[in-house]
């Protein structure tokens, strides 16, 4: 069995770090971070005039070929750089369940602009009332001639207010749980809605969005009437087979360049040490780079079944689930290490690494949340992995 990624992937990689040194400068990580906002659009043309953003996408759609490994390369380097493509990720998300579920005329204008980086498309699936158990919806979608009426409120639809459609779940039909669900494309500039920033512990910028009598063309309707949950199923696939390993590098490293600069106890001879050299640093920077080992190579198995068309049933949600608990044990374990001035924010100028690890602090915590929750993601391995009863 060989590890490696290959010539290919290695390339991409390299230019992939090229593109990242020319474009993403200091100012716009500071910015994406004061913000909360992890979508920048001069940053998003940047990466289509390189010829990155098209990258996997099919030729007939102005792809650039690229397999699942070097999509996993090309989200590495994204990630353990922090550069701001959520809104790319939930855009393209949505433009390839509209390929798979889609009709001609929706494919044609939808993923057109998706590959170019025009438009933006966030996911509006979540309610105030329900984010695991998503079948019990009750944000209502309801026949107007050609049209459909929304009442209701999604919580969480990260984006939103920079984004130009959301993928909507709306219950059509009453009666029945799973088979009352419809999914539209709806687009978000109209009166009928309203969006309120939610700010999380992270700092990330979210919102919650209020559907008073907003419209949408049956043509946008994605997928049957009552169909939508088996066009959600479609798009939460690529979600549960995230991975954090990338952001344990990035934190590792941080880590590994407090303990090369920060002094130690001096030595019986008087001499100061550095702290890596400190057994007890080197333990935890040696777990860290373990879990961070395992993180990215679950996180390319799960790439490597895709690859063979195989969807990853158990080993997607394994691959989240362990990188996002790994990545809070390592942010706990290196907070501690960095003792009292770890607690120093992040950007503050006193602040050691730019008070990355007392962000990875908070922010790993979002990870073991979004994208399916780590007693779901435990639950679907349970059952789609081990065979055992819901
Ligand atoms: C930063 C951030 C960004 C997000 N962005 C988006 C977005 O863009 N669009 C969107 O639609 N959503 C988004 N989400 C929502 C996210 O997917 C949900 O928060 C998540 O699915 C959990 O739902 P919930 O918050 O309603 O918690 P709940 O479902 O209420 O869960 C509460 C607790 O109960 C546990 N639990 C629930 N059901 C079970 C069960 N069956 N078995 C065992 N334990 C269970 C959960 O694990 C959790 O610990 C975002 C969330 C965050 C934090």
């Amino acid at each position: 069995m060989d590890f490696r990624l290959g010539k290919q992937a290695e390339s991409l990689r390299a230019e992939v770090r090229a593109f990242l040194d020319q474009h993403l400068t200091d100012e716009l990580v500071e910015r994406c971070h004061r913000t909360g906002v992890a979508h920048d659009a001069g940053f998003v043309r940047a990466m289509h005039e390189a010829g990155l953003l098209a990258l996997g996408w099919p030729e007939e759609w102005g792809g650039r070929p690229c397999d699942a490994l070097g999509f996993c390369v090309l989200e590495e380097e994204l990630s353990r750089a922090e550069a701001p493509y959520y809104g790319v990720s939930t855009t393209h998300m949505v433009a390839r369940t509209v390929l798979r579920c889609g009709n001609d005329r929706q494919r044609a204008e939808i993923i057109p602009p998706a590959v170019r980086g025009e438009i933006v498309i966030v996911l509006g699936f979540t309610e105030p009332e329900c984010g695991s158990d998503l079948a019990a919806a009750r944000t209502r979608a309801v026949r107007d001639g050609d049209h459909w009426v929304v009442n209701g409120s999604k919580m969480f639809t990260t984006n939103a207010h920079v984004g130009d459609h959301v993928l909507l779940l709306a219950r059509t039909d009453t009666s029945s749980k799973h088979e009352g669900l419809t999914t539209f494309l709806m687009p978000l500039g109209q009166p009928g809605i309203e969006v309120q920033e939610v700010r999380t512990v992270s700092g990330e910028r979210t919102n919650i969005t209020y559907y008073r009598d907003a419209r949408v063309h049956d043509d946008w309707r994605i997928g049957e009437v009552g169909g939508g949950w088996r066009v959600l199923g479609e798009a939460l696939q690529e979600e549960h087979s995230t991975g954090f390993g990338a952001s344990m590098v990035r934190l590792l490293e941080a880590a590994e360049g407090w303990a090369r600069s920060a002094p130690g106890r001096p030595a019986p001879g008087g001499a100061v040490r550095p702290r890596i050299d400190d057994p007890d640093v080197r333990e935890r920077l040696g777990r860290c780079a373990t879990e961070a080992e395992v993180s990215l190579l679950l996180q390319r198995r799960a790439a490597a079944m895709a690859r063979q068309g195989v969807a990853p049933p158990a080993e997607g949600p394994m691959s989240k689930l362990f990188s996002s608990e790994a990545l809070t044990r390592a942010a706990e374990d290196l907070f501690d290490l960095l003792g009292p001035d770890a607690l120093r924010s992040r950007l503050s100028p006193a602040a050691p690494e730019g008070g990355r690890v007392e962000h990875a602090m908070r922010f790993s915590l979002g990870t073991t949340i979004y994208g399916g929750t780590s007693e779901i993601q435990r639950s679907i391995i349970a059952r789609r992995g081990l065979g055992l009863p819901r």
